[in-house]
This record gives structure tokens, C-alpha cells and sequence, in this order.
């Protein structure tokens, strides 16, 4: 299955939760989900339909898929990652979504959200330890170092004024100096605000 084209406020209202599609308008009063909390196709709030089991775990891996924007075949194979490595599966996994490049960039505050972060690496504005990169879906590691190219300094001007006021997460230091964003260290599940459970998506591929 590709990546969903449609409207974003509908995947939040399909899942009755803010999955922080649309960057600043998510934040405003514009946003679909304060509007009209119930499932796009339904007229009233108070419409919940009981899920069952498999849906309630359909339900939170859609969540995911359509948080980070990724397709099908991506989630599958970060769960299968996670699961071969040490430690809980549902962390592992989310620390991988949360590793992707477009992830960082969106992270770092350079882009409004994960959609607007993955276009900006396909341009080519970025450097990854300090060689040009246009992929989104890296994996980056600790110590690894994004900067902004030479020649988007000007584009990203604005943003790098306010880089102060932006609220980072605790595993992404940022040199205000060279204006390099550094990975400290794998995102523990308490630094990740991804509103999912994600024991229900291990669940869901555990099947
Ligand atoms: Fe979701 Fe609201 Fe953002 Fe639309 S504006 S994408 S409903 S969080």
C-alpha cells in the first residue's frame, strides 16, 4: 500500500486524535478535530463505534503510519528490526520512526511538519556529517550531525534567528554556533510524544 494522498484532517478524525498533520494549523482553532471530533461521514459527536481487538490494533498502527507519513511496507519493516533487537519492541520501534532523517529535521525545528521536513530533504538543503543527503527515510545514529547546506542558509535564515526559542527534544542538541544538530543518544519512549500504544502495534504484527 503507497503513502494516503488525501485530506490529513480526515486520518485525525478517522482516529479521533490530533496527529499533527498540517504544521502551525494544527495548533489554531482551524484545526478538525476541535471542530468535528467524530469520524469524517457521520454527523454528530457521540458516534463511537466499539472496536474489536483487531481494530483497536489496526487503529493504533494507522496512527503510527500516518504520524510519521510513512507506507505500509516501511512500518512493516522497522517492526521487524525492532523485534530482532534487544530490549522492548514497541520502544525500539518508535525510536526508529522517531531516527528517520525527516523525523530529525522536523524535530530540529526546521520545517513546520513531517511532510513539509520530507520535502526539504529531497531538495537537497541538508548535510549528514557533513556529506549532502536528500533520502528522508535514513535511520540516523547517535553522534550523528545534520547541518544546514551553504547554499540554503538564506532559505532557512528565519528559523535559525528563533532556533533559541524552539523546544527541542532531550536526545537532539543543537550548536547554536555552527548551527549543528547532533543526535545525543536513541530516544527513550519518555522523550517520544508520539500519541500511540505502541504495545498494541506489537501486537498487531505479532499476529
Ligand atoms: Fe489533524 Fe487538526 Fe492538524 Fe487537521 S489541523 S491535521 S485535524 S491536528
Amino acid at each position: 500500500m503507497g503513502r494516503y494522498r488525501g485530506p490529513s484532517c480526515k486520518i485525525c478524525r478517522r482516529n479521533g486524535t490530533k496527529l499533527f498533520l498540517k504544521g502551525s494549523r494544527c495548533e489554531t482553532a482551524k484545526c478538525a478535530i476541535d471542530k468535528r471530533n467524530y469520524p469524517p461521514g457521520h454527523r454528530a459527536v457521540g458516534f463511537a463505534k466499539k472496536l474489536s481487538e483487531y481494530g483497536r490494533r489496526l487503529r493504533e498502527k494507522q496512527k503510527l503510519r500516518f504520524f510519521y507519513g510513512v507506507s505500509e511496507s516501511s512500518i512493516r519493516s522497522y517492526f521487524e528490526k525492532a523485534s530482532t533487537q534487544k530490549g522492548i519492541t514497541g520502544h525500539l520501534l518508535l525510536a526508529i520512526f522517531e531516527r528517520r532523517l525527516d523525523n530529525v529535521v522536523f524535530r530540529a525545528g526546521l520545517a513546520t511538519s513531517r511532510k513539509e521536513a520530507r520535502q526539504l530533504v529531497r531538495h537537497g538543503h541538508f548535510n549528514l556529517n557533513g556529506k549532502p543527503v536528500n533520502i528522508p527515510s535514513i535511520i540516523t545514529i547517535p553522534g550523528n550531525v545534520l547541518s544546514i547546506r551553504t547554499g540554503s542558509a538564506t532559505f532557512f535564515e528565519p528559523i535559525i534567528k528563533k532556533i533559541g526559542e524552539h523546544n527541542f527534544p532531550a536526545w537532539l542538541t543543537v550548536d547554536t554556533g555552527t548551527k549543528e544538530f547532533k543526535l545525543s543518544h536513541t530516544p527513550a519512549r519518555e522523550e517520544i510524544d508520539t500519541p500511540v500504544e505502541e504495545q498494541l502495534i506489537v501486537e498487531f504484527y505479532s499476529r
